[in-house]
């Protein structure tokens, strides 16, 4: 099936393109930047609410809460699961977890896991290319699932409008040691497990540091309590949500975001395919080979090629000239 056929069977609302197009995201053909042309201009701009937090939190159990919630509201949801550390992608994680099977027979969720492996490097890319093709399809919510509470997070974060931090009763060095990331990371705290002990403190701690930290969005996250197991806190948790996106609906740094994150969106794009143009070129093997026998080193022979920008660009030729 040629790759238009694919852009207009997912338009009328046919799964399995959907997934094909997905597929294409990763694999990076050279037409995929005439695909994903169209895709954009198909993407509605549905919200991207994040979710992240250290693995075990209960991610996924909140994540099931809130599409189940979002479901009894007519709302379609899309989710992407990143895993950078799995080497598993193709829908492979998160739609095999036991609970998320409930929603693969609904036609208004999908679900798609991303891997490090497949993404070409660009997992942050390949998350934005993923959401945009659940928006184009039509989905009204997109959730993005990452795991941990680091530098790769805060990445794939900015793709988010808003973000929500899981962390468990027990997690307060976790958030001792993350403090200033965790910070600039959350829109919205949330102590799941909250049937265990020691959820009140480790809230009050949270609501210390909200308090203290200087919040250039002039937005208090609001720190929650649930039981994502028990489906408690939730509702709570979804109307925290909308009430920051009522709060950035009003707020001028909104449309600073957006442009920061199409220029985001744009430089990936260009990143990625360097990356796989150089990548590509049997030049690149010699310049491994002289810097593993140490006649070279990656700074310098970087350094050397982006200041001849001919040889750069006999690089950069088309990889398949279209
Ligand atoms: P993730 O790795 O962050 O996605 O965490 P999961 O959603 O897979 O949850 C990890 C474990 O915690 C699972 O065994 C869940 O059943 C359990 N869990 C999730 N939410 C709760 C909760 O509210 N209370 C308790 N006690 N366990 C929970």
């Amino acid at each position: 099936m040629s790759a238009n056929d694919l852009l207009i069977r997912m338009q009328q609302g046919d799964r399995l393109a959907l997934a094909r197009l997905m597929t294409l995201v990763e694999a990076r053909p050279p037409e995929i930047y005439r695909i994903m042309s169209q895709v954009a201009r198909m993407a509605k701009g549905a919200p991207r609410l994040g979710i992240t937090g250290p693995p075990g939190a209960g991610k996924s159990t909140v994540i099931d809460g809130l599409i189940r919630l979002l479901r009894s509201q007519h709302k379609t949801v899309g989710a992407v699961a990143i895993d950078p550390s799995s080497p598993f992608s193709g829908g492979a994680v998160l739609g095999d977890r036991v609970r998320m099977q409930d929603h693969s027979i609904d036609p208004g969720v999908f679900i798609r896991s991303l891997g490090s492996r497949g993404s070409h490097g660009g997992i942050s890319r390949a998350t934005m290319e993923v959401a945009l093709l659940l928006d184009a399809f039509g989905m009204d919510e997109i959730l993005i699932e990452t795991v941990g509470v680091g530098q790769t997070e805060l990445d794939i974060m900015g793709i988010a409008n808003t973000t929500v931090v899981v962390l468990v009763p027990e997690a307060g060095d976790t958030v001792q040691t993350l403090k200033a990331g965790l910070m600039e990371i959350g829109d919205i705290f949330v102590v799941n497990k909250a049937d265990r002990d020691g959820a009140d403190r480790m809230a009050a701690e949270l609501r210390a540091m909200v308090e203290i930290s200087p919040s250039p969005k002039e937005w208090a996250a609001p720190v929650l309590l649930t039981s994502a197991r028990e489906g408690k806190g939730l509702e709570e948790l979804l109307e925290a949500v909308m009430s920051h996106r009522r709060h950035l609906a009003d707020r001028p740094e909104t449309e600073a975001f957006r442009r920061n994150y199409l220029k985001r969106q744009f430089l990936e794009i260009i990143l990625a395919e360097l990356c796989l143009r150089l990548d590509s070129t049997p030049e690149i093997e010699i310049i491994a080979r002289q810097i593993l026998s140490g006649a070279e080193d990656p700074y310098a022979a970087a350094a050397e090629l982006l200041s001849d920008p001919s040889r750069l660009a006999q690089f950069l030729r088309l990889r398949d000239k279209q």
